[in-house]
């Protein structure tokens, strides 16, 4: 059963919950979401709802109706997020993320230099298998503890937090002392005491959909698996035994969303073993990423043909590059960003200087424009992680302020949208607040939809409420589904949700990202209504400028955007042009702002593309000499 508490309950009220339940044989698990705080009741003993319900701090219990309890979404609504090794690689919730590796570990010369190329790649975390199941005892059963060092060694070099195949209850103990990941395997997912074994020890596991299981029984192994103390689960669908005999496996690609449904657990998808065919493995890795998978985990081999086990179906380098640059592209339009580590890692880097750059913990603030549920914040928690913590603010001004002040160490603010142009306001913002500057950006996919109270039916419908972007951007379906409804415009698409909500206009909808309805426990009743799905808003991470230099640490700026005046006469600007073009920066972006009181005079925004920062800053010099004035308003890495 799922107990909700009230927000005002004492720590001495929970306790006697607890307590309660937990005379009646009952495993707790506290959970601590956006809106509320519950308590996960599971076990087999039966018991009056009502008994619970009585007691004071309970705002209300309900039983959970499926089989699976701890890893049902109807115990957990928001995604779970899995942390995986020293360096924190996060799987779940908005990213995508990539696992590789070789089937099995098969020498130190072997797993060094896949992890290298991998790494170099835009792997985030090593696989490789040291105990392998394999189906004829004649095949190579893998080096054991040896194959386990030789992993260890290979992941630490190359700072990626390793994952591998657990086969024996006995091996887990010895395993933990070298692995990040426990892999259970298709082969083992109903192997009961290896689940309770490796449950035990808390850590992150990959548990692979047996070969011809339901989703229900592969559930029901990952709530063996949290029974027994670990919540850090990432299921793995890897095909499944099938007639068709085309395949090694059918990968069962509509497992993802279906499960993506039932569970608060990330899925992700192993085309390697689903499709047992090279050239089969990056179609169908997109197809798994398409459908919402919050990763891959792909088998890479230097030497494919000499492989020891599974070569036909593991990828060459090069192929494994470009698969990770397609599935890069596709992230947006899921709307979801690759995880990634720097590409280039510098000599001597620790894990703690590579955490500083890519993976951001929950202590900083960080500012947005906006309500719970914008397009801003969205865009905050993919920059920095789900546990970030998020300040919404009313206007663009005040998440400068909050930044010039210390409220907050970093805001996301929009520059540029594709179909609405360029946010000037953030431009004039950066402008007039010379000690920020910017260090990233991030883009986000706009996707639109039709929000309403629980209950309110599409005939019901009299009113539309959002920005007037959001109006202006789905005027199609606006013009097409409900011509009649008046259009109200909105400071906010968040805010109009939430204006909604708190008015109880149950004749009334409105247009916003699906945060917004998740956070404010609306419902969507048209998905994607956009007119043009190419809308994608890009925005800025701006800081001060004595944070530029750790939030940057270990990250290739590839951008810098830079701000001009120019002496009024002829050839000004083209002076400018001349020094990009003869040094061969490619420039993305130019606009021209009015001077604020100076009439007629302009500055100008511009972006630049480079390869090698100690090049820009040269090109920076001699921009300075030929401009009036001249501002690099921030250096940063751009996902061009
Ligand atoms: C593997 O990942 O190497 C493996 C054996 O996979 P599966 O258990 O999915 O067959
Ligand atoms: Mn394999």
């Amino acid at each position: 059963m799922i107990v909700i508490l009230k927000n005002n309950i004492t720590p001495k009220e929970k306790d006697k919950i607890i307590n309660v339940l937990e005379d009646r044989g009952f495993i707790i698990k506290e959970i601590k979401g956006q809106q509320d705080t519950v308590l996960g009741a599971v076990g087999m003993a039966q018991m009056d709802l009502r008994e619970i319900e009585v007691l004071p701090g309970v705002a209300s219990v309900i039983p959970i109706s499926k089989p699976y309890k701890l890893a049902s979404r109807e115990l957990k609504k928001e995604d779970t997020i899995v942390t995986v090794g020293r360096n924190k690689v996060k799987i779940g919730g908005n990213r995508v993320v990539i696992i590789a590796g070789p089937c099995a570990v098969e020498s130190r010369e072997q797993i060094m230099e896949i992890a290298a190329s991998v790494r170099e790649a835009g792997a985030v975390i090593l696989r490789g298998g040291a105990f392998k199941p394999r189906t004829s005892p004649y095949s190579f059963q893998g080096l054991g503890e040896e194959g386990l060092k030789y992993l260890r060694e290979a992941g630490d070099t190359y700072t990626m937090p390793v994952c591998t195949e657990v086969v024996s209850p006995r091996d887990v103990e010895m395993m933990t002392k070298y692995i990040d990941m426990f892999q259970i395997g298709a082969r083992n997912m109903q192997n009961f005491e290896l689940l309770k074994e490796v449950g035990k020890t808390g850590m992150p596991v990959l548990l692979k959909r047996g070969m011809s299981a339901t989703i229900e029984e592969w559930l029901m192994a990952a709530e063996y698996l949290m029974a027994n103390g670990t919540d850090q689960i990432v299921l793995c669908e890897r095909g499944i035994r099938t007639y068709e005999k085309a395949t090694r496996n059918t990968l069962d690609c509509s497992a993802i969303p279906v499960v993506q449904k039932l569970t608060h657990l990330p899925v992700i998808g192993d085309p390697s073993h689903a499709t047992g065919i090279r050239d089969l493995v990056s179609p169908m890795a997109l197809a798994l990423v398409a459908s919402g998978a919050h990763g891959i985990a792909v088998e890479v081999h230097n030497h494919p043909e000499k492989a020891l086990s599974d070569g036909p179906q593991s990828l060459f380098p090069q192929q494994f590059e470009k698969l990770v640059r397609d599935v890069q592209t596709l992230c947006p339009v899921v709307g979801k960003s690759l995880e990634t580590r720097p590409r280039i890692i510098p000599k001597n880097i620790t894990d703690d200087s590579a955490n500083a750059a890519t993976i951001l913990t929950g202590e900083r603030v960080v500012a947005f424009q906006g309500e719970r549920g914008a397009f801003s914040e969205l865009a905050t928690r993919r920059a920095f992680g789900e546990d970030v913590k998020v300040l919404p603010l009313p206007t663009f001004r005040s998440c400068f302020e909050a930044v010039q002040t210390g409220n907050a160490e970093y805001a996301v603010l929009p520059v540029e949208n594709t179909l609405g142009g360029t946010i000037y306001d953030n431009l004039d913002l950066l402008q007039t607040h010379p000690g920020i500057t910017v260090v990233g950006e991030q883009q986000v996919r706009v996707i639109h939809n039709l929000i309403v109270n629980p209950g309110t039916r599409f005939e019901d419908i009299r009113r539309v409420y959002s920005h007037p972007q959001g109006l202006a951007q789905c005027k199609e379906f606006l013009e097409k589904y409900l011509p009649d409804v008046q259009q109200v415009p909105f400071f906010d698409t968040a805010g109009s949700v939430s204006y909604i909500k708190k008015e109880k206009e149950m004749d009334s909808a409105a247009i916003a990202g699906a945060p917004a309805a998740a956070y404010n426990e609306m419902e969507i009743l048209r998905e994607g209504i956009e007119t043009n799905p190419k809308n994608y808003t890009r925005f800025y991470i701006i800081t001060r400028e004595e944070h530029a230099e750790s939030f940057k640490k270990g990250i290739q700026s590839n951008t810098a955007s830079v701000l001009f005046t120019l002496n009024d006469e002829p050839g000004a600007l083209s002076r400018i042009l001349d020094v990009l073009s003869s040094r061969k920066h490619n420039m993305s972006k130019l606009e021209s702002r009015p001077i604020q009181g100076r009439p007629w005079e302009y500055s100008f925004f511009v972006e630049i593309w480079f390869d090698d920062e100690e090049y820009a800053h040269e090109t920076f010099r001699m921009l300075s000499k030929v401009a009036a004035q001249f501002r690099v308003l921030g250096v940063y890495r751009r996902n061009h």
